[in-house]
């Protein structure tokens, strides 16, 4: 991997409140007869930014795409580009490209002829094209396979070729709906990086939709989750996994446990939550929680410690039984079935070979948390 890390970390325009968004959907919704796909949905994307659009099937993300793309219009709301309203502009208008999920490369051509196939249809001089194609065959580490014809690469190879087929017109935005669906776990998760590394040296705005999570929080600057075409959440990965808006958001990123409770009372941050078992948990932020209110408090697996006698001082402790356990190699997930009935998920990492707590099936267990170890929800 480059070190690509120093660079995104000081990118963040969407906390600059003076930077100009260069997408903005506002208010965009789209009605199919009388199906909302997308409802009432705004949304700025910043120049060079890598965006994800992630969310169950049929949430809506390949119509907001299509939209972007001019394959469709919105039934009400605009989008902007730039500042330009991009209603009634066809799709070859504008300074944008999509990447399809079933990339249909041409079984005849060459590579390199696939590559240049839309230069050529641009008529773009030949001097042109075959510069560029070499440029982007390079880029994409396809040199060698410039005359081959796409029968005769490996499905990570033809991704490839579809990448650098679409970037090769040098669009300002590449929309990739599903890029990597087609590809095994491993290809996947390397041809993600490779993804966020064309991205950076060519310095375009890419938009990805995906289903799924790991590969969005994997690759992108941001993250939108979508649900039934509302808009739940725009956030950086790890806000969205360390502080969700809602109990939707919470579920849908990772794994999460929810203790459910009414708050009984609070004072600046802090507050009690009493479960209905009586069960009482501490909290060290409730954000705008008020008393009397039923919250869900959100806690993280790895946040969670298991352990066969109730840790000294805890603040969070309760009791139950070691219900199931899976042992991981690089961890240990137990799952705890606390006396209220509750199953509570908890891991640990096996960072020494012998765990010096040994925890078993049907063992009595505690289970620990700090009062900032989670979020508070209201909705
Ligand atoms: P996603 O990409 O998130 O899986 P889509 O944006 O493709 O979802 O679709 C969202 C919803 O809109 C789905 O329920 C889908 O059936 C519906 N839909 C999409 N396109 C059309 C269309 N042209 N006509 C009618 N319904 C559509
Ligand atoms: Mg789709």
């Amino acid at each position: 991997m480059k070190s690509l890390g120093s660079i995104r970390r000081s990118f963040a325009p969407w906390s600059d409140p003076g930077a100009k968004p260069y997408i903005s959907f506002e208010n965009v919704t789209k009605i199919f007869g009388d199906f909302t796909a997308v409802d009432d949905l705004s949304l700025d994307i910043f120049e060079k930014e890598f965006f994800a659009l992630l969310g169950g099937s049929g949430s809506g993300k390949s119509t907001l795409l299509r939209m972007l793309a001019g394959f469709d219009e919105p039934t009400r709301g605009r989008i902007l580009l730039d500042g330009q309203d991009l209603r009634g502009i066809p799709p070859y208008r504008r300074p944008l490209n999509m990447m399809f999920q079933s990339y249909a490369l041409f079984p005849h051509m060459t590579v390199e002829a696939n590559v240049g196939f839309g230069l050529r249809q641009e008529g773009v001089p030949k001097a042109e094209i075959e510069a560029r194609v070499a440029e982007m065959l390079k880029l994409v580490k396809l040199e060698q396979f410039a005359k081959r014809k796409p029968h005769q690469l490996s499905g990570g190879q033809r991704q490839r070729v579809a990448l650098a087929r679409s970037v090769a017109k040098r669009p300002k935005v590449l929309l990739l709906d599903e890029p990597l669906g087609a590809l095994d776990k491993k290809l996947r998760e390397e041809t993600q990086f490779e993804l966020m590394d064309l991205q950076q040296s060519l310095g375009l705005t890419f938009i990805v939709v995906t289903h799924d999570q790991e590969e969005a929080m994997t690759m992108a600057d941001r993250i939108a989750i979508l649900d039934k075409g509302k808009l739940m959440q725009v956030a950086t990965p790890a806000e969205v996994y360390e502080a969700p808006a809602s109990r939707f958001v919470a579920s849908f990123i990772g794994n999460v446990n929810m203790f459910e409770g009414k708050v009984a009372a609070r004072d600046a941050g802090s507050a009690r939550i009493t479960g209905a078992s009586g069960a009482e948990i501490l909290v060290g932020n409730a954000g705008d929680a008020a008393a009397g209110n039923t919250v869900s408090f959100a806690v993280r697996p790895e946040k969670i410690r298991v352990s066969s006698k109730r840790p000294e001082g805890a603040v969070n402790a309760l009791e139950g039984e070691v219900y199931d356990l899976a042992y991981l190699g690089d961890m240990t997930v137990y799952h705890v079935r606390l006396d209220d009935g509750q199953v509570v998920k908890a891991s640990a990492l096996n960072s020494s070979r012998a765990s010096d707590d040994p925890l078993t099936w049907h063992d009595r267990a505690w289970i620990s948390f700090a009062p900032d170890a989670g979020v508070v929800l209201t909705r």
